[in-house]
């Protein structure tokens, strides 16, 4: 099926910007919110996207005038009844979304696919509201939609497999990087972002580092920014709630961090509230404040390790392990676990993702890691049960010539 015309519900940061990408691609977009003045004002959000991009020199005036006359405001829902494509992005609360998917149900063509950009709640749920959940299906793009080239395709239990190949075949023509998920809590690259995160955290709670200390480590490794940087970036907030919801469906394997529990607590939210695990003045970071010290005392004396040294194993395994568990599950395959990560979280590519390094490091090394972080750290470590069965059968990775990958 070919995606003529898109369109797009929630007119907020990612509605806007998930515009914007449809619209650079050629592809008319109406954009629409609770009122036509907000869908105005998403208009204007996809115009400063493009203007930064002029600003830069990436695309000259008149280019922004004729990617703008294909960006348009809705005044209301029933003027979607002819897309072939609407992409959801309202708050993220679960009624909400089912009622506005009851709706658009209601007004658009019945061959009309409905996707939504969900981080974290149920597909299958979304779907159940409608007559169609064959043609109902996530899609979820990462902050900046413009310049992160992942997209995750979520089929839940009723989707046909046709909607999946031609939300694929949309994607790919918006020149980003589909990965097909099978649906679970935090799909794909939340779920194995989270507890490397959280792993960070756990670190710094417990060891003799500073965050500055493990940013930087984690730079040298490759990744783009440290987890603390990440961390403030994205909010404090929003990551405990996700590690919440990842804890609430796999266990005690996820449990938040103390320490990120006290900061979210003390109202250090990151870079939008001027504090996180840094402190943000006059555009600048710093590290090291006293509020955030006495918060790491307070948590460090109801428990916890002490002196640890620090090894960019921990974070590291927390998210390699987690990948080996989805890729058990069946979540996706090896090649796309390892390309999800590294196109949706800025992974380094010459390491290739987390199941190659596995494949690197060898997998008997892994395991035997991993068996020794669940003896001094606890089970948050237990190894997925995938590994051993690679060890017993000579899979050990790049230097055996097979692992997760054949070398
Ligand atoms: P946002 O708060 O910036 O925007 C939400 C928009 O939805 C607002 O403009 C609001 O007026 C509108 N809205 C609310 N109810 C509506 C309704 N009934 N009909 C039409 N419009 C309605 O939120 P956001 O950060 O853009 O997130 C939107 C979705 O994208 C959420 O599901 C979120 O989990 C997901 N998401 C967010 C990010 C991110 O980094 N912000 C990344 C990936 C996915």
């Amino acid at each position: 099926m070919y995606i003529y015309k898109v369109g797009v519900v929630g007119a907020g940061t990612m509605g806007a910007q998930i515009a914007e990408v449809v619209s650079f691609a050629g592809v008319p977009v109406l954009l629409a919110d609770i009122q036509e003045s907000l869908a105005r004002r998403g208009v204007e959000s996809v115009r400063a996207i493009y203007q930064a991009r002029v600003d830069k020199s990436k695309m000259t005036p008149e280019q922004l005038e004729e990617k703008m006359l294909l960006v348009t405001a809705s005044p209301n829902l029933e003027a979607l009844n002819d897309v072939d494509l609407v992409i959801e992005a309202v708050s993220e609360e679960v009624t909400l979304k089912q009622r506005l998917f009851r709706e658009l149900d209601r007004v658009c063509a019945r061959s009309a696919i409905l996707a939504s950009n969900t981080s974290a709640l149920s597909i299958s749920a979304i779907g159940a509201s409608t007559t169609r959940p064959g043609k109902v299906l996530g899609l979820h793009f990462f902050n900046p939609a413009y310049a992160m080239p992942l997209v995750e395709v979520i089929p839940g239990l009723a989707t046909d497999p046709q909607t999946v190949d031609d939300v694929v075949g949309f994607a790919e023509s918006l020149r980003k990087t589909p990965v097909i998920v099978k649906e679970c809590a935090g799909f794909l690259v939340n779920r194995l972002l989270s507890p490397y995160l959280n792993e960070a955290v756990w670190c710094f709670q417990d060891g003799d580092v500073s965050i500055k200390e493990i940013d930087q480590d984690m730079v040298a490794f490759g990744m783009p920014v440290g987890p603390f940087t990440l961390l403030d970036t994205v909010g404090l907030d929003i990551a405990l709630e996700v590690a919440r919801i990842l804890h609430r469906s796999y266990g005690p394997r996820m449990a938040p961090a103390p320490l990120l529990e006290a900061l979210v607590k003390a109202g250090r939210w990151g870079i939008k509230s001027g504090r996180g695990f840094y402190e943000y003045s006059g555009g600048e970071e710093r590290s090291g404040d006293q509020a955030l010290d006495s918060l790491l005392q307070q948590v460090r004396q109801s428990g916890g390790q002490t002196g640890m040294e620090w090894t960019r194993l921990r974070p590291l395994l927390a998210m390699v392990n987690e990948a080996v568990i989805a890729y058990q599950e069946g979540v996706a395959s090896a090649r796309d676990i390892d390309l999800a990560m590294v196109a949706g979280t800025g992974f380094p590519n010459e390491k290739g993702g987390p199941l190659h390094v596995a494949d690197q490091l060898g997998i008997d090394h892994v395991l035997h890691e991993l068996e020794a972080l669940r003896d001094t750290l606890g089970l948050r470590f237990w190894p997925a049960p995938m590994l051993r069965r690679m060890v017993d059968a000579g899979f050990t990775g790049q230097l055996a010539g097979r692992g997760f990958f054949a070398y």
